[in-house]
């Protein structure tokens, strides 16, 4: 059951993959950012003493877009909702892809089982959780899409099961860093700003984060079920003084990106004559069943040979759903594979990953290792 479970959400994650990197070269301005007031409607999210996760969410969110229109011109704020009202995650994640987002912001509260002493913001980018905590958080958000009507979007995905977050680990974001750096200047802001406990910078598997192709952050701004904490997230004092340490996070972000981003390698399609490139790799060898390893993801073909690998052994590329994966190496041994992976990392690939490909398609890596093993 588990098993299965498990392919099926993999094929998913192939699927949704493709939007993830399709607009790999983003603009030079921050136009537009999307903020999402988590929750809404009959979807409370967690429950204080005196109010609600919805509530405070909305009001800083409310807060924070009012910042930028009175302060940035040229940025238009998109809201996932202004009102009590209950929208899908895969809905939230869609007004971002529409609109073309250059950020979105997800804004949640924490809570514990029972009254806590925990207390402190944290903000989270998509990633694999290291710990049990930071999957426990990730396991409370997803479970609002218990609540949809519809959840075909998600195919099967079983927001509690432990197993179906395996496969998150195979979905990095192209934006990652980006995303890495915006949620540390809101952690700094959080606590130098508005005096917050810095629980800092983490990773969790976030379907409202997987599913969108830009830099995106999920907040979550202190412990609603922290009678102290609550009452600070539902004052007005506490609600601005964290809009606006969102707000200058935002503005320092927006700042850098802008003065830096030509400084960014755009690899140049007729740079040098192609080399090689297959729309998938040739199923040579074990039957066309081994490991590689993933490095770079483009909406356009290079040249294997292009500079942009730089020192990168073996490159092949092969087209997913309208993008082109550049690979490294093919293994018949998944450690080989991963020493191939920490070289390719160490090249500055910090996203290199390990894939599997079975008679030529793709596959897990279980599957990979069945197969050769027989
Ligand atoms: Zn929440």
């Amino acid at each position: 059951m588990i098993q299965r479970k498990i392919f099926r959400f993999g094929v998913f994650a192939l699927i949704f993959l493709a939007p993830m990197f399709a607009n790999a070269q983003k603009g030079e301005k921050i136009q537009t950012i999307v903020i999402d007031a988590g929750h809404g409607g009959k979807d409370t999210g967690a429950l204080g003493k005196i109010t609600t996760e919805k509530a405070v969410n909305l009001a800083v969110a409310k807060k924070l877009g009012a910042y930028i229109e009175e302060n940035m011109r040229d940025v238009k704020v998109v809201y996932t909702r202004k009102t009590d009202k209950f929208v899908e995650l895969s809905e939230r994640a869609a007004i971002a892809n529409r609109n073309n987002a250059d950020v979105f912001v997800s804004i949640h509260c924490n809570s514990t089982e029972g009254a806590t002493t925990a207390n402190g913001a944290e903000t989270f980018v998509m990633g694999e959780s290291k710990n049990e905590k930071n999957l426990a958080v990730a396991k409370k958000e997803n479970a609002a899409i218990l609540l949809e009507d519809n959840t075909d979007a998600y195919d099967n995905f079983d927001p509690n099961s432990t197993e179906a977050y395996i496969l998150f680990s195979l979905s990095q974001s192209l934006y990652q860093t980006q995303s890495l750096n915006l949620a540390d200047k809101v952690q700094k802001q959080f606590k130098n700003k508005a005096g917050r406990h810095d629980r800092g910078v983490q990773q969790a598997g976030f379907l409202v984060l997987w599913k969108t192709s830009m830099p995106s952050i999920l907040v979550e701004l202190g412990f609603i079920n922290n009678m102290k904490e609550e009452q600070f997230l539902n004052s007005e004092k506490g609600q601005t003084q964290m809009a606006l340490a969102l707000y200058r996070a935002f503005e320092e972000y927006k700042r850098e990106f802008e003065a830096e981003n030509h400084t960014a390698p755009k690899p140049k399609a007729n740079d040098k004559p192609a080399a090689k490139v297959s729309d998938k790799p040739a199923t040579s060898g074990n039957g066309g069943t081994y490991f590689t390893v993933q490095f770079s993801t483009l909406d356009k073909k290079v040249p294997v040979t292009d500079k942009a690998f730089k020192g990168v052994k073996d490159v092949e590329v092969y087209e997913y759903n309208g993008a082109y994966r550049y690979v490294s190496g093919r293994f018949t041994s998944k450690a080989e594979a991963v020493a191939r992976q920490n070289e390719v990392r160490n090249l500055g690939f910090k996203d290199a990953f390990v894939i599997a490909f079975i008679n030529g398609e793709r596959g897990t890596l279980k599957q990979a290792e069945e197969a050769l093993k027989k």
